[in-house]
């Protein structure tokens, strides 16, 4: 077992992790601890753009973008990180701008701007174009732009280190960040990282669905890490689904198609969301959106012999446009469906696409254990953190925009903390729990096989935890969780070896899978409510009375070693818009 020593530890180098990193290194000595290579984090595939009130095209402000980030969060936003986000937002395109990143530009050479769901020019007039881009390679540019900048300051990777526990150690009756705990993938080997600071920026956790437009590798080892030692998960029954995945595959075609004027149409070639959202139309957010997709095919309006799908239609716009704004999704659909955009229309359904909860944090980043207490020298930003600029539900290129803002902020915050803290020393036997975990594994006759367990997880969780949620769908997921939790424990690998054991790892992510679903399906349970993303048929309205509060969850523990979920609440930060009905 190698022990290494740094001042700040940044788990992940997606968006998030890499643009913390920027800022750690030039303050303080960083390692960045990655289970991909960096440039293939998910932030990659990212395709629409990055919001910000630049005002390059159209009248706009930050002002109007933070109103439109807390209404599309449906009044769920805390509005104070909703404020830094619009107001950074600006500087933190200018950054990227600066660091080489190729947004598409204006004629006039500016950057270039489109509309996006739920982006409005005063307070929902009409829709306004906010989101900067490049083509529909966005988070490409943003991952490579950042890498190559990482690069350039020298910032510390440790490549294919998966990162399996958090370090906290008691002093004076509080717990402190001591490091992490990692396996090198290449030799197997475990390594622990002291540190003074750890920045949590390791993702979502979207690979719980079946039909998800998540890369494989998204398996919130983060929040399952902290869930393990104790520390709370934020609103985990919000989870977005993206209204425009590719039928059955569940593979994004950006929002950003809609920005360029596409249009949903049903098997009648109607377009439905006229009904629905009269201003905002096919740009309302995406919750909405995606209900009334599924409105449509309940109604038996759905395309296709089984009418299980609708139509995105691109084929009233210029093949020139789509080849310039929009040619990976054109192309994908090419690929996948077989179909040319250009003159047909490309069937889709919705697809779980992020995760608005996570782990709580303050503006900084800090990692909170309750409403207000941090934990000293923890930190999380990205999709793994929910600080809570999304709410109930996140506006497209708000992510990007998070990524980059708290990702800055983290980074800066970890580093001046580890500048003045000392290092906690290490707990005893640190390495304790992964060796037990991987052992266990390894050493596992059981007859249960990874690849069905998380089948039937992907199954009960796109059944019973998706668009549309009720008492007795929770419920049916919460049970079936907790029984493949059981069988999860009679599990056994083929790969016994220890050099690229993947086999090993598959299983581990299952593991977290399974703990963050049951979460989720909890959260979601007591929530009697329908607020963005979260639906509950059984209760359709929205119930500020009751309902207008962050969920809290921790995990128990008894003597007898028995887990159960603990749920508490905390309240919204509300500075300047009181909850209204949400029209779009
Ligand atoms: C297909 C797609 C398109 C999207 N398009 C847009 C868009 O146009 N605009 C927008 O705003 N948002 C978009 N999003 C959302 C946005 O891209 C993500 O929310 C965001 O990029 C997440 O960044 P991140 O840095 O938090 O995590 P990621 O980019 O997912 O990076 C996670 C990092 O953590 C590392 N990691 C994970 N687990 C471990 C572990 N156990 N040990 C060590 N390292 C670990 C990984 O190696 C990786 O480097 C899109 C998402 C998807 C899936």
């Amino acid at each position: 077992m190698k022990i290494h020593k740094y001042d700040t530890v940044i788990v992940g180098a997606g968006g998030a992790g890499m643009r913390a990193a920027i800022e750690s290194t030039k303050r303080s000595r960083t390692a960045v601890l990655t289970k991909l290579y960096p440039t293939r984090s998910h932030t990659g595939a990212a395709q629409g753009g990055m919001a910000a009130a630049l005002a390059n095209v159209e009248d706009d402000n930050w002002e109007w973008h933070t109103f439109d980030t807390v209404k599309g969060g449906d009044y769920l936003v805390d509005q104070d990180a909703a404020e830094i986000l619009a107001k950074e937002a600006i500087d933190a395109v200018l950054d990227l701008e600066k660091m080489g990143l190729p947004f598409n530009r204006t004629p006039d050479g500016t950057i270039d701007q489109r509309r996006f769901g739920g982006h409005s020019r005063n307070h929902g007039e009409a829709p306004v174009r906010r989101s900067c881009y490049a083509a529909d390679r966005t988070g490409h540019m943003i991952l490579q732009t950042l890498y190559q900048n990482c690069v350039k300051e020298g910032v510390e990777f440790y490549n294919e280190f998966y990162v399996l526990d958090v370090l906290l150690s008691e002093v004076d009756g509080v717990r402190k960040t001591a490091g992490v705990v990692a396996y090198d993938l290449a030799s197997g080997e475990i390594h622990i990282f002291q540190a003074k600071s750890v920045i949590f920026a390791s993702g979502g956790n979207g690979k719980f669905f079946k039909v998800s437009s998540n890369a494989h590798t998204l398996t919130g080892d983060g929040q399952a890490a902290a869930w393990r030692r104790g520390l709370p998960l934020e609103d985990m029954e919000f989870f977005q689904f993206h209204p425009t995945g590719i039928w059955r595959m569940g593979i994004l075609l950006t929002e950003g198609a809609r920005g360029e004027g596409g249009i949903l149409r049903n098997k009648d070639g109607e377009r439905f969301m006229e009904k629905y959202a009269p201003v905002m139309k096919d740009l309302a957010s995406r919750d909405v959106v995606s209900r009334s997709i599924y409105t449509e095919i309940r109604e038996g309006r759905g395309c296709g012999p089984e009418g299980d799908h609708v139509f995105l239609d691109l084929t009233h716009l210029p093949p020139e446009q789509l080849d310039a704004k929009l040619p990976d999704i054109t192309e994908f659909a090419r690929t996948y469906l077989g179909i040319e955009p250009y003159t047909d229309p490309v069937p889709i359904q919705p697809t779980a696409h992020y995760a608005m909860g996570g782990m709580p944090t303050n503006v900084q980043g800090e990692v909170l254990l309750d409403n207000t207490t941090v934990v000293p020298g923890l930190y999380a930003a990205g999709e793994v953190a929910c600080v809570s600029v999304h709410g109930a539900n996140r506006l497209g290129t708000n992510s990007l925009l998070d990524i980059n803002v708290f990702g800055r902020r983290a980074g800066i915050a970890a580093a001046e903390y580890a500048s003045t803290a000392d290092f906690v020393e290490l707990p005893e036997e640190p390495e304790s729990l992964v060796v037990a975990q991987i052992e266990r594994l390894r050493e596992s006759e059981g007859t249960e096989r990874v690849t069905e367990i998380r089948k039937a997880l992907q199954e009960t969780m796109d059944k019973n935890v998706m668009v549309f949620r009720t008492e007795q769908t929770l419920k049916e997921a919460v049970d079936e969780i907790a029984s493949l939790r059981k069988r999860y424990k009679n599990v056994s690998i083929q790969d016994k070896g220890k050099r690229f054991n993947t086999d090993l790892l598959e299983a581990i992510e299952l593991g977290n899978l399974l703990e963050l679903a049951e979460v989720t399906a909890t959260s979601a349970l007591a929530r009697k409510e329908s607020r963005g993303g979260h639906y509950r048929e059984d209760y359709p309205d929205r119930d500020d009375v009751n309902f207008m509060r962050h969920t809290m969850a921790y995990r128990e523990v008894d003597e007898d070693g028995e887990e159960s979920i603990r749920l508490d609440y905390k309240p919204v930060v509300v500075t300047r818009y009181q909850p209204m009905e949400r029209k779009y």
